[in-house]
């Protein structure tokens, strides 16, 4: 290999990124079938082919069936040439975890984020990532990226978290402290929009142009993609629709407000809302069974929960014509009582309006622990492909 992967210039061009990306989806493909389907001329393509395999990018696998002429030579990713970093970062929860491009979780750690300034926070960081390095026996040079998945707002093109309520930080420049210190492409979001891009290239909505993602954790937030690629805004403020009045004189809200959607996902408003009625304070696991047990106060407040999603996602659904919902964290694990209930709404909705929309609204394809450092790694393979989005300089 001539020179690193995650160094190389080569794969930034539109050209070659299309090729990849091509080969990525598809598994393998001859060079006569990528011309095919990216609408390059052969010569191109071979050229392109050539360049990426010197790289180490790259590999032809065997000889497929002749149709007639030479046996087509079949190509694909080298797949043990590349990894992923991953790291997120939440109020309660910060891990780290190695990752091949498939997605797969080699190695997961937990970090502690306690009272630790962001610098002695990302030096830890950088350790527990060294050492998942060599226990893998995978070199720097073979990770293609670190991405970082934030609780909080952040500035995807700088690097950096403008501000974290749940970490308590602002200001903080992620990618500048872990890039000096890894000496590798660093690379942050939100961590909804970051879920959004794990589902683009890994999960739910691979075979969508236009889908969401709605996080519903602690507070509700969605990662929109456009013609696959992450919506962003200037302020990167886009999704950001935990506060948005929904209910008129709904529940009220941290926020001072009525009917946002927050204090119906946060489930410690739920859980208040069932010691209120019942005079129990459960958790999540004996909420869960209750549900499934139809007990008729955890299902009323299901299904409340439910009614708001399913006017959310009617809403911003059909606002963006989209193909495929994703419905992300706690609430996306009850099928029936969420799922289906909002899928049904959106149906009635579209078809009452008039209006020819169908989403496909569904759970997340990941464990709820797992969500957010997939959504970090599909963070870095989206702007590994990506050559427009990636300034030259990092
Ligand atoms: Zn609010």
């Amino acid at each position: 290999m001539s020179r690193p992967i995650n160094t190389t210039r080569l794969i930034r061009t539109y050209n070659a990124s299309t090729v990849l990306q091509t080969l990525y989806r598809q598994g393998s493909c001859s060079r006569t079938q990528l011309a095919k389907w990216t609408g390059m001329s052969p010569a191109t393509i071979t050229r392109i082919v050539a360049e990426l395999m010197e790289q180490g990018i790259i590999l032809e696998g065997q000889a497929g069936k002749s149709t007639g002429g030479r046996k087509p030579i079949y190509l694909h990713i080298d797949h043990t040439k590349l990894y992923i970093a991953s790291l997120k970062l939440l109020r309660d929860d910060c891990r780290a975890a190695l990752l091949d491009l498939k997605g797969k979780i080699l190695q997961k750690r937990e970090l502690h984020l306690d009272t630790q300034t962001p610098e002695e926070f990302f030096t830890e960081a950088v350790g527990v990532l060294r050492e998942m390095f060599a226990q893998a026996g995978i070199g720097t040079q073979n990770i293609i990226g670190v991405g970082v998945a934030v609780s909080g707002i952040c500035d995807a093109q700088e690097g950096k978290v403008i501000k974290s309520v749940n970490l308590g930080w602002e200001e903080v420049p992620v990618a500048d402290i872990l890039s000096r210190q890894l000496e590798l492409p660093v690379f942050i979001e939100n961590d909804a929009n970051a879920c959004a891009l794990a589902e683009l290239w890994l999960g739910t909505a691979q075979d969508a142009a236009n889908s969401l993602y709605l996080k519903t954790e602690e507070g509700a937030g969605a990662g929109i993609i456009s013609n696959k690629a992450l919506l962003s805004s200037s302020r990167f403020m886009s999704g950001e629709i935990g506060h948005v009045p929904l209910i008129p004189h709904g529940h009220p809200c941290r926020c001072g407000q009525r009917g946002c959607l927050e204090p119906y996902v946060y489930f410690g408003d739920v859980q208040a809302r069932y010691a209120v009625r019942t005079g129990q304070r459960i958790d999540r696991d004996q909420f869960v069974a209750l549900v499934q047990a139809k007990e008729p106060q955890a299902l009323e407040l299901v299904e409340e929960t439910a009614s708001v999603l399913a006017l959310a996602c009617s809403h911003w659904g059909i606002l963006l014509d989209l193909d495929v919902i994703t419905i992300g964290g706690f609430w996306g694990t009850f099928k029936e009582a969420v799922i289906d209930r909002c899928q049904r709404y959106y149906e009635t909705t579209a078809k009452q309006s008039g209006i020819p929309c169908h989403a496909t609204i569904t759970g997340s394809s990941f464990a709820n622990e797992d969500a957010d450092l997939l959504g970090a790694a599909g963070l870095v393979i989206d702007r590994w492909f990506a050559p427009l989005s990636v300034p030259f300089h990092r």
